[in-house]
């Protein structure tokens, strides 16, 4: 039998669990699909620091923040920051746990938008499960969209190159001479782990300036979200991309009225897929 919601949220990382939890508060029927923080879990290295700071926010009621997280432990952001990987994590499952999230660890395979009357959503999950909703969040975060340039990587050997995405586990690397290609914050924050795993050498090649790395300033988001909310061609605009259909490489839109993420996250290329997950 095919559940039905009023909205279905695909994706569980801090947008998809922020948007539960305010869904929840006003009291709107809802259901989480997608695996709580996996992005974090499995595509970021275990000896990670966050960039930002406990004041970053995802509780949209302003209530479960890291601040308060900490206090409860008797804490103080000076004495954990720079965040770590695994305390960002372990508030996470707090913050799910005091909003009551009940994510279902599934993966969305197929989002459609029926033509007729009701203009439902339906969405099929890679257990087969079919959704039915009047509304839909996509928060599956931008793993789909990683790209390694082809003109690049068409010059590397294959199996000796990786996305920083992909190369979470350093421990092979030992002893290896390493090139990062890119000058940002991953670069950086790699080059540091490689070290950490006893590379004979990092090289870090990027065509800037050297980046100086201060604290994240966030001021300027919430003026931009209210100027979204508040520019009804924007938002329309936004709506019917996401109506529209666009796959989760970003770049090509499928048939009208269908959205199929690449789960299996193959290659860099546009395409059309269904099915399989690898
Ligand atoms: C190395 C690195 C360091 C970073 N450091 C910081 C930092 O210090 N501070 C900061 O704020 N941000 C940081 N970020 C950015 C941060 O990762 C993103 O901003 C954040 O994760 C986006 O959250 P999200 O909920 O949109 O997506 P994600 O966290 O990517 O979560 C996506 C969710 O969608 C689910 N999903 C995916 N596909 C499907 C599907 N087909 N069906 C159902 N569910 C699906 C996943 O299981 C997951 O639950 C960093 C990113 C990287 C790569």
């Amino acid at each position: 039998m095919e559940e039905a919601t009023d909205l279905l949220i695909i994706g569980a990382g801090p947008y998809g669990l922020a948007m539960a939890a305010y869904a929840r508060r006003l009291g709107i029927d809802h259901v989480v699909l997608g695996k709580p923080m996996d992005f974090w879990k499995v595509n970021m290295p275990a000896g990670m620091y966050l960039r930002t700071g406990s004041d970053v926010q995802i509780d949209p009621l302003g209530i479960h923040t890291i601040e308060k997280f900490l206090e409860i432990q008797g804490l103080s952001p000076t004495g954990v920051e720079p965040l770590s990987l695994q305390f960002y994590l372990s508030y996470a499952q707090w913050f799910q746990e005091q909003k009551q999230i009940d994510a279902v660890p599934v993966l969305v395979q197929r989002l459609d938008c029926a033509d007729g009357e009701d203009g439902r959503f339906r969405a099929s999950t890679e257990n087969g499960q079919t959704i039915s909703a009047q509304h839909v969040v996509i928060a599956v975060g931008f793993k789909y969209f990683r790209h390694l340039p082809l003109d690049l990587v068409e010059r590397l050997p294959a199996g000796r190159y990786a996305h920083t995405c992909d190369l979470v586990d350093l421990r092979h690397l030992q002893g290896k001479r390493c090139l990062i290609v890119g000058g940002r914050q991953s670069a950086f924050e790699w080059t540091a782990l490689l070290n950490d795993a006893g590379c004979a050498a990092v090289h870090v090649s990027h065509r800037h300036d050297s980046p100086v790395f201060n604290r994240p300033d966030h001021s300027w988001i919430a003026p931009m979200a209210d100027a979204i909310v508040g520019d009804r061609r924007q938002s329309m605009r936004f709506m019917m991309r996401c109506r529209c259909g666009w796959t989760t490489a970003g770049r090509s839109p499928l048939t009208p009225s269908s959205w199929q993420p690449d789960i299996a996250c193959r290659s860099t290329k546009s395409r059309s897929w269904r099915g399989g997950i690898s």
